[in-house]
């Protein structure tokens, strides 16, 4: 019975939500989820996109699950599981992934903010009114990232930092950043540290893009020089920001866990034929990649089910666990060995950078392709995933001080 009442509520959510979206999602904008990727780089929302942002925030869909109470649309996760599903379905996407705030930020407020960080920074986050970028790795603080130097001192009625951030994503776009600072150097690495909410708009704060070889600057170098925050920017305890700032690692962790870059619409093994010589069978004709292609879509298919199983045993809404470094690693897996089967059916078209000899799929792949390389580096490297699923699933003895 109870499981019949709650397959009912869950087609009557599904009615309602595919009303909601047919109503309101625009529809210039189908599958055009690249357009949310130019705002997250930078770009301001005009147009059916602000729009559908707009809507989006108000409905409190772009973070489904957070409480109705801050602005979020208050969904149980299967909810928004099926919210989710809608959307791929009309082609729709989620407008509001600008910035940290709806992936990372956002998540760890709720985790370990107080009732009053929540009630100040998580409705501007659901709206999309601000940008949030993360401020943790320095200079000499990368996958060691408990080394990090940069200076928070209490001065009386607020905090002063002085230090260097590097690779800040978005730091020259954003309206805040959540930091970790060292607040005590006498204790242990990992014991002095605190975790800050700093307001980007303030002279102590010199934000410089790192151009790179493709003209892009995706992230920059942040210096802070006297920049202040007031006391109530301390999220957790004092000292205890390490705890907070591994809680964020594990919600970056989960969003991106997808292997969203390895997702094209053409089947994979469709898009090979068009470019590479088949047998009288219809069948790819090279034996050799033909195994690793279908080696490749089993793989695929596996990380899809024990996404869909992590998500499915992942009851009510406790949030991202160690696991989330596995399905980061695999996800990568994924997405990287798919580019470089793309690059390798595709040839010499596959590397177009511009120009009308190539396609824009074409173009496209040369750009996923290289970017895929971040993807074992940003949010911590496949080596310190593995670290941590040594360390906290695995349970092997400890030899390391990441994570
Ligand atoms: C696209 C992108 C976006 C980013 N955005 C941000 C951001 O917004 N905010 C931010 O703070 N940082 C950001 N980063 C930085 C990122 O978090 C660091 O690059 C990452 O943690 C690795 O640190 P590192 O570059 O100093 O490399 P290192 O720590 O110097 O590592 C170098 C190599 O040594 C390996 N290694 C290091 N220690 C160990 C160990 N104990 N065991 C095994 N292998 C080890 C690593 O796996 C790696 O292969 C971003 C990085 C990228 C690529």
């Amino acid at each position: 019975m109870a499981d019949s009442a709650e397959t009912l509520a869950i087609d009557a959510f599904r009615a309602q939500a595919r009303d909601w979206l047919e109503d309101n999602f625009p529809a210039s904008l189908r599958g055009k989820a690249g357009m949310a990727l130019e705002v997250m780089e930078g770009g301001a929302p005009t147009g059916d996109l602000l729009l559908w942002r707009q809507r989006m925030g108000a409905k409190g869909w772009g973070t489904p699950s957070w409480p109705a109470r801050y602005g979020g649309g208050g969904l149980t996760q299967q909810e928004a599981r099926v919210l989710g599903q809608e959307m791929n379905r009309i082609g729709a996407f989620n407008p509001l992934l600008q910035g940290m705030g709806v992936t990372m930020i956002g998540p760890t407020i709720l985790d370990c903010g107080t009732e009053a960080q929540k009630e100040k920074h998580i409705p501007p986050i659901v709206r999309g009114d601000v940008r949030w970028c993360v401020g943790y790795s320095e200079p000499n603080a990368g996958s060691d990232l408990a080394s990090l130097q940069t200076k928070c001192e209490d001065v009386g009625d607020h905090y002063r930092i002085n230090g260097q951030k590097v690779w800040t994503s978005g730091a020259q776009w954003s309206d805040w950043c959540g930091m970790l600072v060292r607040t005590d150097f006498a204790a242990k690495k990992h014991d002095g540290i605190s975790f800050l909410l700093v307001d980007m708009h303030q002279p102590g704060i010199e934000v410089r893009p790192i151009a790179l070889i493709s003209g892009a600057s995706p992230f920059c170098e942040t210096f802070f020089t006297d920049a202040v925050a007031p006391k109530e920017a301390l999220l957790g305890e004092l000292n205890k920001g390490w705890t907070v700032g591994k809680r964020l690692l594990e919600h970056e962790r989960a969003s991106q866990t997808g292997a969203s870059s390895g997702g094209k619409a053409t089947p994979f093994q469709d898009l090979a034929k068009t470019y590479i010589e088949v047998d009288s069978g219809g069948r790819i004709a090279d034996g050799e990649l033909r195994s690793r292609i279908a080696r490749h879509l089993m793989d695929t298919k596996a990380h899809g089910l024990t996404l869909a199983r992590a998500m499915a045993e992942a009851k009510g809404n406790g949030g991202p666990t160690a696991a989330a470094s596995v399905l980061k690693n695999s996800a990568t897996t994924v997405a990287q060995t798919r580019a470089e089967l793309t690059l390798e059916v595709m040839g010499h078209q596959g590397l177009g950078w511009d120009g009308e000899d190539f396609t824009a799929e074409e173009i496209e792949t040369v750009r996923t392709w290289l970017f895929g390389k971040a993807m074992s580096i940003y949010g911590g490297s496949a080596e310190i995933q593995n670290n941590i699923v040594s360390k906290r699933i695995l349970g092997l003895p400890d030899n390391t001080q990441s994570g």
